[in-house]
């Protein structure tokens, strides 16, 4: 399967490397710049970076529109950080448009100067203890209908919708792979809670 890291601006090779670090022969791991490098991808990552840049690259070279017919057709999408923001419904900032994917409204910078960025061990839904790395993260103020995986200070932090995934952290900076393995499972037709464990999920 190949799994396309939209390339323009952040954590583009931290989720490439995280992807190839699990050593899987089934597995290609592309950065998207263009386009036409979505073609035939089997999933979409957004990385963290700064969301305004990241939208208006991605809406200038028409992925934004493409990311979100792909993901209305089922093909899972995983936002980070900045790209929880880009797939949220709301994101109170015009410069940044929410696709929409997610039905949260999360707000950028939204923890302060004082507690800019921080690490927290955080629980996340059928994965246990996990890094939770907070870099000028978004808080998630509503997550409306999608399915809360992990909260952190009574906010949720990381959410699952059907064939969407986002969260305000960035697993691809802890070197556990976890998460992104979560991710392939759901290419894999699975879901995020594999079959046989805890059933349906996110509806
Ligand atoms: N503060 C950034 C933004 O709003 C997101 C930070 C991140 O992705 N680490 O774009």
């Amino acid at each position: 399967m190949k799994v396309c890291v939209v390339g323009y601006q952040g954590d583009v090779e931290e989720h490439i490397q995280t992807l190839r670090s699990l050593r899987r022969r089934d597995v290609v791991a592309v950065r998207a710049r263009r386009l036409s490098d979505l073609d035939g991808c089997n999933g979409i990552i957004i990385p963290g970076g700064e969301s305004t840049t990241i939208y208006r690259l991605t809406v200038e070279s028409g992925m934004y529109r493409r990311i979100v017919e792909m993901a209305e057709s089922g093909t899972p999408v995983m936002g980070t950080c900045a790209g929880l923001i880009l797939i949220s419904k709301e994101t109170f900032d015009e410069r940044v448009r929410g696709m929409g994917l997610l039905d949260v409204k999360t707000r950028r910078n939204a923890y302060g100067r004082q507690v800019d960025s921080f690490i927290r061990e955080i629980e996340i839904d059928s994965i246990g203890n996990f890094m939770g790395v907070f870099i000028r993260a978004p808080i998630i103020e509503d997550a409306g209908s999608a399915k809360v995986l992990a909260s952190e200070g009574g906010r949720p932090v990381m959410v699952l919708q059907k064939n969407v995934l986002g969260m305000t952290f960035h697993p691809e900076l802890t070197g556990d792979t976890r998460v992104h393995e979560k991710f392939l499972n759901m290419i894999e037709g699975e879901g995020y809670i594999s079959t046989g464990t805890h059933g349906g999920e996110g509806e």
